[in-house]
């Protein structure tokens, strides 16, 4: 049976070579393209629509703030919560930084643990040392099992009392291996520990339910979303929010400022300072919308046929070294011997194909596969077959190259 596309007509500009024709876009996970009508809310919100938000004292602005405000709703929908628990940040890289140097800075001690893994993102590494650097505590890293999942097994065995936060990814960026999510919150509740999932990888195609995982931090980016770049959130239960402290000042995060002493807003609007966002949430919420509307399990079933076909495929070929689980999602990761995989991404544009060639952002994880970088196909809504089938004449024609 072949993988069509199931976006129902929608329209996507980003998608189209200049000569009409299709734009194999295979790095979906490193940023989605945007629907039509994704592109038009924006629009709308910066033109006929345009005005600041929460201040105003005229009709524009405060429809504004009602359409800012839906917009949060409609992203914490998305993933369950509470739309008091959702703080808008300029992407999940800048949600676990606040939650490191807030929650983190006023709850970690000399001596306490924090337990990432082999295949987090540099975002969910480098916050953490950042961290370690100023407060003394220790991190460690729960290696993979033989197929590229976190070894929850091995979890179990590492965290201890001294484990105060487990932070990892839902979904690798690299391997597309999906996190037992319910596990890993059993063994961070069983050591006191709370937990931190990056969703990053995982909104944009699985159904997530914050409340079911009992998780206590959630991030992820609008970009990869098929909504605007500069904009994704933090969710983190409202206890916890309530009691973390302030990161940035300024304005709209005061209830009141005087030079002796400033008292803040509630939270989500205490950690949201100046002039938010506001076209990017709007498009956030746009996004939002899109995809519910083709309902994230027909995305999720749509990926894993197509995930399924291009492994087939590449397997087949030989030379190529598959990466990651058989039951990844929506990435699949690979090197063939011989090419670089910077040489192989380079010709396979010319081929009309986009790749992603490197590290993904993910150094620890490449020391471990033993390789400088990987290749990645990775698929969205709008992908379909013939993008698997243009990567295959691609990598045929890199072989005949490279001899
Ligand atoms: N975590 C994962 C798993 C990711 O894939 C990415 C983006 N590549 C990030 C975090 C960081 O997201 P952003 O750059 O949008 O902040």
């Amino acid at each position: 049976m072949s993988v069509d596309t199931i976006t129902r007509g929608a329209q996507w500009p980003g998608l189209l070579n200049p000569d009409g024709s299709r734009w194999h876009y295979l790095d979906t996970a490193a940023t989605a393209q945007k629907p039509q009508v994704v592109i038009d809310a924006v629009t709308r919100a910066l033109g006929a629509d345009y005005a600041t938000v929460h201040r105003g004292v005229y009709a524009r602005s405060a429809d504004m703030t009602l359409a800012f405000e839906a917009a949060r709703r409609k992203v914490a929908g998305l993933v369950n919560g509470d739309e008091g628990e959702i703080v808008f940040t300029r992407g999940a890289t800048e949600a676990i930084n606040l939650v490191a140097q807030t929650w983190g800075q006023a709850n970690l001690k000399a001596g306490d643990r924090i337990l990432l893994s082999t295949l987090e993102h540099h975002s969910n590494i480098v916050p953490w040392q950042l961290l370690r650097d100023r407060t003394g505590v220790e991190i460690d890293v729960c290696p993979l099992t033989e197929d590229g999942r976190i070894d929850l097994a091995a979890a179990e065995r590492i965290l201890t009392p001294a484990h105060k936060l487990v932070a990892l990814a839902h979904v690798s960026n690299v391997l597309g291996s999906v996190l037992d999510v319910a596990q890993a919150v059993r063994l961070a509740r069983a050591v006191g520990a709370k937990i931190l999932l990056d969703g990053c990888q995982a909104v944009p195609r699985l159904a997530v339910d914050v409340k079911a995982m009992d998780a206590d931090f959630y991030v992820f980016s609008a970009h990869k979303l098929y909504g605007p770049t500069g904009i994704g959130a933090l969710w983190a239960k409202a206890a916890i929010l309530d009691a973390m402290p302030p990161w940035q000042g300024g304005g709209a995060m005061i209830d009141r400022v005087t030079f002796e002493r400033t008292t803040y807003a509630p939270a989500p609007q205490r950690f949201e300072a100046g002039t938010p966002a506001i076209v990017e949430a709007i498009g956030f919420g746009a996004a939002v919308d899109f995809v519910q509307a083709q309902g994230l399990d027909a995305i999720h079933a749509h990926e894993v046929a197509l995930v399924a076909k291009a492994r087939e495929a590449l397997g087949r070929m030989n030379s190529v070294r598959l990466f990651g689980p058989e039951d990844s999602a929506g990435i699949v990761s690979f090197a063939i011997e011989g090419v670089h995989p910077h040489d192989l991404g380079t010709i396979l544009d010319e081929e009309g194909v986009a790749i992603r060639a490197g590290h993904h952002c993910a150094q620890p994880l490449m020391d471990h596969l033993g390789v400088p970088a990987t290749a990645r196909a990775s698929f969205g809504i709008y992908s379909d077959e013939s993008d698997i089938a243009a990567l295959v004449r691609g990598i045929e024609r890199t072989k005949r190259i490279f001899g």
